[in-house]
């Protein structure tokens, strides 16, 4: 049954479900379009409509060949709509849920696509902010390129803007998905441009390894890793690539390329690649309970002598369960400099529930040990940075009460 969408667009089918809404196959005077429609309860926020209305410029302005192109929105009563061009083929993540991983060239050719869009949008002073697997869409009509793969068009642009609302975020929330958050959001410090090259970045070494660096567990758990943990290597790609993805994810935001540079040097590795299979990494399943160490900065209390998982997951909330959710679009406390630093709050070891996943990270098994004590190491040093950063927040808060609101977005 069709569904009118204001006065010159109808939705047919649903395409997809996300977190800000749900992706109609819809009917325009041009032809065939994909209508997101709002959650309700964006849609209601009269302030969220107000900012939707102010934004359309810049959500209509971006217009380039790897960014999904939208076309129009609607108000409509209580309907919120964006209209976008239809991209026929299905999103990044369906394809790595089938396939694990992807053969580094494929790997790479979507990732150079998705840098190409973020260049243009940069350029135009536009940060995307939810860079992630799923709102990356693979164009099955378009022409094969290297590895076989379709292009790739990013979406969601300016959306994460939009649902970050003054009153309900500034300061004292983060918006986004915690796999993907680089860590100056989480110190909370403004998005840039930067932010969405680490989550590029994270993208890529998660098409690649089949898992992404920092995630697994709970997001608070997720959060920490971002800013004191450091990337472990994987085998068998050129030093070439692993060194853009080490340059993407640093810590430090200026350290990073900037969009165009990362899909040019993307492209110069492209031709190394070829005929390179899917990367055998260690399942982190198969990972061996370490044993337990005084020192461990996710185990300073009860439990902490048990054997366990690696990163077991830490509630970030006292009495909050774990869970995983990579796929969330998140809204979360910034955490305290305790939390960050594994402090009271980081006690429990708890088991990873069924279903959840395992933390990404390949941890091979030679030479462990001496990894985890660098990753202490520079653990120490950046939550002392981190100390510093919770201390700025805490002296330079807005005033603003803690949003009574909080809306956690939908959960999958
Ligand atoms: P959200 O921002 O709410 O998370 P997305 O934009 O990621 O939503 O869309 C959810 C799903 O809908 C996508 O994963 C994809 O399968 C489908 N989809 C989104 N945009 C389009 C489009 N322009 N054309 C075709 N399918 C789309
Ligand atoms: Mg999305």
């Amino acid at each position: 049954m069709a569904r009118n969408i204001g006065s010159r667009y109808t939705a047919h089918q649903i395409l997809g479900r996300g977190s800000a809404g749900t992706v109609w196959l819809g009917e325009g005077p041009e032809g065939p379009v994909a209508v997101k429609l709002l959650r309700e309860d964006l849609a209601s926020d009269q302030e969220l409509v107000g900012r939707f209305v102010q934004e359309r410029t810049a959500l209509l302005g971006l217009d380039h060949p790897r960014v999904v192109k939208v076309r129009d929105l609607v108000v409509d009563g209580t309907d919120l709509a964006l209209v976008m061009d239809l991209v026929r083929g299905t999103d990044l993540r369906t394809r790595l849920d089938r396939e694990r991983r992807l053969a580094p060239e494929a790997a790479v050719a979507i990732v150079k696509d998705v840098a190409e869009a973020l260049a243009a949008a940069h350029a135009a002073g536009v940060v995307h902010r939810d860079v992630k697997p799923e709102n990356i869409l693979l164009d099955m009509e378009g022409p094969l390129g290297p590895g076989g793969a379709h292009p790739a068009l990013l979406t969601d642009f300016g959306v994460a803007k939009l649902i970050d609302t003054p009153g309900r975020t500034k300061a004292t929330r983060i918006i986004g998905t915690p796999d993907y958050l680089a860590p100056e959001i989480v110190e909370g410090l403004p998005p840039r441009a930067a932010v969405d090259i680490y989550a590029l970045a994270t993208v890529l070494y998660e098409l690649l390894a089949g898992f992404t660096p920092f995630g697994g567990g709970h997001p608070g758990a997720v959060l920490r890793r971002h800013v004191t943990e450091t990337v472990v290597p994987l085998p068998g790609i050129p030093e070439e690539l692993w060194q853009l993805i080490v340059q993407c994810l640093a810590k430090a935001p200026a350290s990073r390329l900037r969009a165009s540079e990362l899909a040019a040097r993307l492209g110069d590795v492209l031709p190394l690649l070829k005929g390179i299979p899917p990367l055998d990494v260690d399942e982190p399943d198969a990972e061996p309970a370490p044993e337990p160490y005084e020192e461990d900065a996710y185990a300073t209390g009860a439990g902490a002598g048990e054997p366990g998982p690696r990163r077991a997951a830490v509630p970030l909330v006292p009495g909050a369960s774990a869970d995983s959710n990579r796929d969330t679009h998140t809204s979360m406390r910034v955490p305290a400099p305790d939390e960050l630093s594994g402090g009271p709050l980081g006690t429990a070891r708890a088991p990873r529930p069924a279903g959840a996943r395992r933390p990404g990270s390949a941890r091979h098994k030679a030479g462990a040990v001496r990894k985890r004590r660098i990753t202490l190491a520079v653990a120490a040093v950046v939550v002392v940075g981190a100390l510093g950063a919770g201390g700025y927040l805490a002296a330079s808060g807005d005033g603003e009460a803690p949003p009574q609101d909080s809306k956690q977005s939908s959960q999958p």
